[in-house]
């Protein structure tokens, strides 16, 4: 019996030795490891809410008003939910570079690189950004492990960024301060990590740290904390109720027969955008008592 007990007290000094070795000579093992049990997350409830003052509204009138801005940033991209053939991304070169990027991110990873830098004093560059589907039909030839397959990929719609610091791309940009500071701080900025290290059954793609995809706020918020992927997410939004969380508004609505969304009535503004599902995303910020 003592024998037995020794074994496997050796045993154990053993795995807790090569363990402490592993991490001391791959530290970023450890930091991957938290985000992957969702270490820093803060679970955000969902709370439904019933709204009194709701107004049919078609999507021409909301398109005409001026306090609402609709955009690309909810678009759910992936093999099983590919951009259709008249899909035509809302792009810009950002900033004076010839890099595209889908408008709608503009100003926010703007903010994000600035952050990096400030915090690490690593400068953010992006290797890849929007791309055509005829740029990704050849990169998914090279190699369909790696690539989504075209009509498949974010980068089509300029929503998806891979980013990287000198020296360290790819699966290297996590070993750095700056590669960790995006992957658990990105959210603060309307960002996700797309391909979360626990999401693969979800996503079907392995892990990414490099690629960062905007969905605005507060949804990137919502996804971090409550350790989602962005599949997940769009899943959990029942159509037609709405939501609020952290001072916003949330609702997914598919267009009733006549082509109409319902939203406040006095609403002051709202971000909108289709979802590729068949449902719009309705997000409306600062809200005042008085709509609900
Ligand atoms: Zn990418």
């Amino acid at each position: 019996m003592k024998k037995i007990k020794r074994i496997v007290l050796s045993c154990v000094l053993v795995l807790i030795i090569g363990l402490a070795l592993v991490f001391l000579a791959k530290p970023h093992f450890l930091y991957i490891l938290g985000e992957h049990i969702g270490v820093n997350c803060k679970k955000i409830e969902m709370n439904t809410v019933s709204l009194d003052n709701i107004k049919k509204f078609s999507l021409s009138e909301l398109k005409a008003d001026a306090k609402v801005s609709f955009n690309q940033s909810m678009m759910l991209i992936n093999s099983d939910c590919q951009l259709q053939d008249d899909f035509i991304p809302s792009l810009s070169a950002y900033k004076d570079t010839d890099v595209k990027i889908n408008e709608c991110l503009q100003e926010a990873y703007g903010r994000l690189s600035q952050a990096v830098d400030e915090a690490t004093g690593s400068k953010l560059f992006v290797s890849s950004a929007y791309r055509t589907k005829e740029e990704q039909q050849e990169l998914y030839k090279e190699d369909p492990s790696t690539a989504n397959p075209p009509d498949a990929s974010e980068h089509q719609s300029g929503l998806g960024l891979d980013v990287y610091v000198r020296y360290y791309a790819g699966f290297g940009f996590i070993k750095t301060d700056a590669g960790q500071f995006v992957n658990s701080k990105c959210w603060e900025y309307g960002f996700i990590i797309r391909y979360p290290s626990y999401g693969k059954s979800k996503t079907g793609m392995k892990y990414e740290p490099w690629h960062i995809r905007y969905v605005g706020e507060p949804h990137a918020e919502i996804i971090y904390n409550n350790h989602l992927t962005l599949e997940e997410y769009i899943q959990s939004l029942i159509c037609g109720d709405w939501y609020e969380v952290d001072g916003y508004l949330i609702s997914r609505q598919k267009p009733d027969d006549n082509g109409m969304l319902s939203l406040p009535c006095d609403f002051s503004n709202a971000v909108i955008s289709f979802d590729n599902t068949g449902s719009y995303i309705i997000t409306i910020a600062n809200i005042d008592s008085e709509l609900k």
